[in-house]
């Protein structure tokens, strides 16, 4: 045996980062990911925290960014 197959493991990137969501806790690695998440998902929690449009400026901050 031996055959020396070893899966390259991907570099890790400086600016990786997990974005939480705050309402159930799921995990996401974009923030524009994490956003339309809690789009879908929790639009009425954030309905009535006020940041529906806060989230949408950060997303098209992202996509402009990415
Ligand atoms: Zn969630």
């Amino acid at each position: 045996m031996g055959g020396g197959v070893r899966e390259r493991k991907k570099p890790i990137f400086r600016d990786i980062r997990r974005y939480d969501c705050e309402y159930c806790g799921t995990c996401r690695s974009k923030k524009a990911l994490l956003t339309s998440h809690l789009l879908s998902c929790h639009q009425d929690e954030m309905e009535k925290q006020r940041a529906v449009e806060d989230a949408i400026h950060l997303s098209n901050m992202t996509k402009s960014l990415a």
